[in-house]
């Protein structure tokens, strides 16, 4: 079987991994590191460097060095290198490229199929840049799961009990910390926190901030505006910080750091643990508030946890560690490298895909499967919600429905869809709304429109509509910043058990007027088209029913009572029954008739 990759397309550092003999293996890249910055170039002459080269050489070459790409995925941001622009996917693309070569390099074979992560909080576009990004690199992205559902997948979770988890990830520059709920043969994200601007780089600065100062007080001498030896204090200065995850005090060594009238000028000084833990001490407490919100929205105590997991190589800081201690009562889970776990995740989902493509499924494997948080349904006439996905249907989803025209020679259709858990349209949340046009003039319910709902693996939805006369075909994809927050879906499902029953009183009045309407037109076309031929008290007991209907008809809605519902339902009723004849003589169709 071909091989398969995981991707964890990080924001400073990109890992990947395989499944070799059913185990997730980190595969080193070419420079021997099991991680690669996420950084590239492009040098003077127009080679692109990516990872550590690009990294060297961003401080003599900071125009044309990008970093943190990730932080524009799914955004008009443009790098303009040389005149071209650049959109992030196709810059992440040239991250992903370099991975996948270095993978086909370990394995000794062509790479195709990858799933790569995202956070949990990316949006509908920011993941489908990331699908993009692996596109333009040439993989076929099986699928784009969520960074703390890959930790829970890389540390086994899905094969125990279910329980709620807490992945607390301190990377290079993000800090991101999500409660997951893992369940039967699903793994929600419950909710999700942190902060956009936190990670590795805020303590390398402290450290550095510390070093320059440290060397002006030994030598007298400003290094701030000297580009190369700032370059080298900062790599000293994080190989310190990492140093000091293992070992209580560490000693930063740089000869020739500068000169001055004198001759040249050395550094030397000991930093220890003690005092690095004090120069970031806030940092580490930015980190509180986003896990108290965090477990807050997911409405459970930190006690509730059944486990918290450490992602990102800044939880290897033991002040970290010692502050998630603190803050979740629970030992964090770290048996396997921060840095790594999130590609080995995808790696393993990437495995269990490709064996279930083929039919192979192991039994402990965990196919990961999402599920829609409420149902989706398009306005049909009449203002109702008619459902075309029920809320937790298992994902990938694609559905398909007849529907038709509501008035004769009605040439367009506008599709409006709808998220929520309520019978009427305008009780739901419009997500995406467009017009199919170009359907041949025909009586209402002739044409025969087919509205599809697709939503794939990664959750993106694409809503077409189609004329199966005519072939014409409108879709949109639904941009998830459109449809609803969590805290938006939960109002949602309160309401609808508040309302159901006022709700489904209020569907059956309108499938009830719908019904009587459209009675209404096919009996009064029954009339119009026997003339003579009907027979006169036939007639007038059809006009006089008609009547009552219309009478009924004409109310306004908010004024109409329960009697009324009921004298509708019986006129209606009448009118049916004496109609049925003239209509049958005259071979009109309810369902196809009623202008
Ligand atoms: P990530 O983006 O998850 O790979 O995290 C990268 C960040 O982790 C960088 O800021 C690294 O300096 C930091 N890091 C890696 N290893 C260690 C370590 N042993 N101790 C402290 N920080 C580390």
């Amino acid at each position: 079987m071909a091989a398969t990759i995981g991707i964890d397309l990080g924001t400073t550092n990109s890992c990947v991994a395989t499944v070799e003999g059913g185990r997730p293996t980190v595969i080193a890249n070419a420079e021997g590191e099991r991680t690669t910055p996420s950084v590239l170039a492009f040098s003077k002459d127009g080679e692109r460097l990516v990872g550590a080269v690009a990294q060297r050489q961003a401080a003599v070459n900071p125009e044309r060095t990008i970093a943190s790409v990730k932080r524009h995925m799914g955004s008009d941001w443009r790098a303009t290198i040389d005149g071209k622009r650049y959109t992030a996917q196709e810059l992440s693309a040239m991250i992903v490229r370099k991975l996948r070569r270095d993978a086909e390099a370990f394995l000794g074979q062509e790479v195709t199929q990858a799933v790569i992560t995202v956070p949990a909080y990316f949006d509908d576009a920011q993941r489908q840049a990331t699908k993009d990004a692996g596109r333009i690199a040439g993989l076929d992205v099986m699928r784009i799961i969520n960074e703390p559902t890959a930790a829970a997948l890389a540390y086994g979770l899905d094969n125990g009990d279910p329980q709620k988890v807490m992945v607390y990830d301190l990377g290079g520059g993000t800090f991101d910390v999500s409660i997951i709920e893992i369940g039967g043969d699903v793994i929600e994200v419950l909710a999700t926190s942190g902060d956009n601007h936190l990670g590795g780089d805020d303590f390398d600065e402290r450290l550095t901030k510390h070093l320059v100062d440290e060397f002006k007080r030994q030598t007298g001498e400003d290094i701030t505006r000297n580009l190369a030896a700032m370059q080298r204090v900062r790599e000293a200065a994080e190989q310190a910080k990492k140093e000091l995850s293992s070992v209580e005090s560490t000693t930063v060594n740089l000869p020739f750091l500068a000169q001055n009238a004198s001759g040249p000028l050395h550094f030397e000084t000991t930093i220890t643990r003690a005092t690095f833990d004090t120069l970031t001490q806030d940092l580490v407490e930015r980190t509180t508030h986003p896990v108290e919100s965090a477990l807050n929205d997911a409405g459970i105590a930190a006690s509730e946890l059944g486990c918290v997991l450490l992602v990102g190589g800044s939880t290897r800081i033991p002040a970290v560690q010692k502050h998630v201690r603190a803050l979740t009562g629970k030992e964090p889970a770290s048996s396997i490298n921060p840095d790594e776990c999130v590609a080995c995740g995808a790696a393993m989902q990437a495995a269990t895909l490709a064996e279930a493509s083929t039919g192979i499924v192991r039994a402990d494997s965990l196919l990961l499967l999402d599920v829609t948080p409420l149902s989706l349904s398009i306005e049909t006439v009449g203002g109702v919600a008619t459902r075309i996905v029920e809320r937790n249907t298992t994902l990938p989803v694609h559905y398909s429905q007849i529907f038709s025209t509501a008035t004769s020679y009605q040439t367009s259709v506008d599709v409006k869809v709808l998220q929520g858990e309520r019978p009427m349209a305008k009780d739901n949340k419009l997500v995406g709304t467009f017009r199919l046009k170009g359907i041949k003039r025909a009586r209402a319910g002739v044409p025969q429109i087919e509205v599809t709902f697709d939503i794939d693996a990664n959750g993106i939805l694409t809503v077409s509509a189609k004329d199966l006369d005519t072939g014409k075909e409108q879709s949109i994809t639904i941009d998830d910043s459109k449809r609803m927050s969590d805290a938006e879906i939960e109002q949602a499902m309160r309401e609808a058990d508040e309302y159901a029953a006022q709700d489904g009183a209020r569907r059956d009045l309108l499938t009830l007027r719908y019904d009587a309407q459209r009675m209404a037109s096919a009996a009064q076309a029954a009339v119009s088209k026997l003339g003579k031929e009907l027979d006169k008290d036939e007639k007038k007991t059809i006009r006089k029913n008609y009547a009552e209907v219309q009478r009924l008809l004409d109310k306004r809605l908010d004024k109409i009572k329960d009697a009324d519902v009921e004298k509708l339902r019986a006129a209606y009723e009448e009118l049916a029954k004496s109609s049925e004849h003239a209509r049958e003589q005259a071979g009109i169709d309810v369902d196809a008739d009623n202008n």
